[in-house]
Formats: structure tokens, C-alpha cells, sequence
């Protein structure tokens, strides 16, 4: 009856690449979150604009040309803040910083767009204004700070319950694991519920993370990893089961996935893992 299973998670429009992973999402003990995109929607709006060295159109220019180059939700959020393309304006030699941001040229200036880690990284001394709250992104030109714009983000619809009926089916441990700033991470962790969350990581700072988990996980049990893909297919192929976001995901993601979801509603890992619970005759 794994066939069962797997027949009827995929109806439900879950995707399990194999029996063993029906039996891992069965045994579940501890489930870790990425934040952006996988328990809030993603979709950015820029709530404040703080320039410090050229004028607020002007930030809001510069941002949104450099992240013509990046498929980050962050970058979508800019590139909507500043719609009309500047013909004039020549981007090149773009390198995107995982869980940092994003560096280009316009018109001959290196412009940095990204977090206070990306500031320090290009020499930047960035600052913060008192009630900045959100995501924080900043701009640098040619390792001067320019300012910096804020962003928010919204929790999805289905996220909170789709926590408490995760611990419904037994799951002991609810982790989320962030590069975003500390504070925009408790907000998020104390509205859902979550019993951990770790902020301000690296990529491979989220591989090392789900490693410690993994040592200290019971006999027997076993830790899945949900994620939208950006920059997530380390951790997915780390974890006892990669769970990836269909609508948003990466191929990259959707490659380093165990099961897939076809939609991007946290509610279906609950569900997936009612289904290999019965499947494998395991009530709680
Ligand atoms: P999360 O862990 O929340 O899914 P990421 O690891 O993708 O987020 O990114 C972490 C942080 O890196 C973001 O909060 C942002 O500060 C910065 N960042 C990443 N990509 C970009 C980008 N394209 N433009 C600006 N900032 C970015
Ligand atoms: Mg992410």
C-alpha cells in the first residue's frame, strides 16, 4: 500500500519521488521552515524609503535597475517599486550573494543592493533609522551608503494552522530557519507558533543548523525541511525529506526534493503527513 499512499498523496497534488520518503514524513519528529516564501507569501511591499547620499528616486532607480538581475522575491518587490525601465541606464556584470544580495554596475558605478551583511562585505557603513521594522534593504555606490528602503512581508493565509495541525499529527519540534534580521523572525515565529527559529543565516549557515537538529533527533526519527527554493537545495538534500514548493520553486529545488508540492500552502505538509501515517498504519 505504498503505492496506495503515494497515489493518493499525489491526488492531493503531492508529489513523493519514493516509498522511503512516505515512511520518513511518517516517522516525522521535527519539521524546519525557510521563511520567505514558504510560511509568509513572498510578495514584498516597500513600506519607507531612508536615502543618505542621493535622492529617493534615486535610490529607489538604482535598486530596482540592479535587481533586474535576481529572481529573489526581495528583488521583484524593488524592480515594482521603480516600474519604468531607464534605457539609459547600463547594468552589467551582476553577481548575486546568496542570503546576502545582489551586486551590478550602472553606468560605470558598483551599486550594492542587500542586507547589512552585504554593507559590511563591500565596506559600507550603514546605519538604520529608530522604528525601522520589516526587511531592510540597503543600497551602497562604490562602497558609500545610500540609504536604505523597507520592505514587508506578510505571513500566508493557511500558515498559522497549518502549524497547529502539523503538531496534530505528532510532530514534536516546529523549526524556521531565516537570513532575514532578527526581530522580522520572532514577529513571524511568535504569530505561528513555532517552537525555534534562527535568523541572520547564510545558506550554508541553515545546512549547519538542520545538522544540529539531526544530531539530536531521537532513535528512529526523522526531520523534514519545507522550502520555496530560493537558495534552498542544500538544505532540501540534507534533511531526511526535502519538501519543495511547487508554484515558486526552482528546478534546482524541485531536483533536490524528496516530495513536491504542487501549490504553496504550508497546510499540505499536514496533510501529506496524515497520508503516510495511514499508509503505514500509524494513528496518534
Ligand atoms: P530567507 O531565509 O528568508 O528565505 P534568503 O536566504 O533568500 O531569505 O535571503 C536572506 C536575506 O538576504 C534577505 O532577507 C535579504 O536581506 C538578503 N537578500 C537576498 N537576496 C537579495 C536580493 N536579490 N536583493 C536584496 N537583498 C537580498
Ligand atoms: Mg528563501
Amino acid at each position: 500500500t505504498f503505492f496506495g499512499g503515494i497515489g493518493g498523496a499525489s491526488r492531493k497534488g503531492i508529489l513523493v519521488k519514493g516509498s522511503s520518503y512516505l515512511e520518513a514524513l511518517a516517522q516525522a519528529d521535527t519539521v524546519v521552515f525557510d521563511k520567505t516564501g514558504t510560511l509568509t507569501r513572498g510578495v514584498f511591499a516597500v513600506s519607507a524609503v531612508h536615502p543618505s547620499l542621493v535622492g529617493p528616486d534615486e535610490l529607489l532607480h538604482l535598486a530596482a535597475h540592479v535587481e533586474r538581475n535576481s529572481t529573489h522575491p526581495i528583488a521583484a518587490a524593488l524592480r515594482d517599486a521603480y516600474p519604468n525601465e531607464d534605457d539609459s541606464c547600463e547594468v552589467t556584470d551582476a553577481v548575486e550573494r546568496a542570503g546576502e544580495g545582489i551586486v551590478a554596475k550602472v553606468n560605470g558605478r558598483s551599486v550594492a543592493v542587500g542586507n547589512s551583511r552585504l554593507m559590511d562585505a563591500v565596506g559600507a557603513k550603514w546605519t538604520t533609522c529608530s522604528g525601522d521594522t520589516g526587511t531592510i534593504i540597503h543600497v551602497a555606490i562604490d562602497g558609500t551608503y545610500a540609504g536604505h528602503v523597507l520592505i514587508s512581508d506578510e505571513v500566508k493565509d493557511d500558515a498559522a494552522e497549518a502549524i497547529a495541525a502539523i503538531k496534530r499529527e505528532g510532530v514534536r519540534r516546529t523549526v524556521m530557519l531565516t537570513g532575514d534580521r532578527e526581530d522580522v523572525a520572532k514577529r513571524v515565529a511568535d504569530e505561528l507558533g513555532l517552537d525555534e527559529y534562527h535568523a541572520e543565516l547564510l545558506p550554508t549557515d541553515k545546512v549547519a543548523n538542520v545538522e544540529r537538529l539531526l544530531s539530536t533527533e531521537p532513535e528512529g526519527a526523522r526531520l523534514a525541511f519545507v522550502g520555496d527554493g530560493i537558495n534552498d537545495a542544500p538544505v532540501l538534500a540534507r534533511a531526511d525529506v526535502g519538501i519543495a514548493m511547487g508554484a515558486m520553486g526552482s528546478d534546482a529545488a524541485i531536483e533536490a526534493a524528496d516530495v513536491v508540492l504542487m501549490d504553496d500552502k504550508p497546510s499540505k505538509i499536514a496533510v501529506a503527513i496524515q497520508i503516510a501515517r495511514r499508509t503505514l498504519g500509524i494513528a496518534r
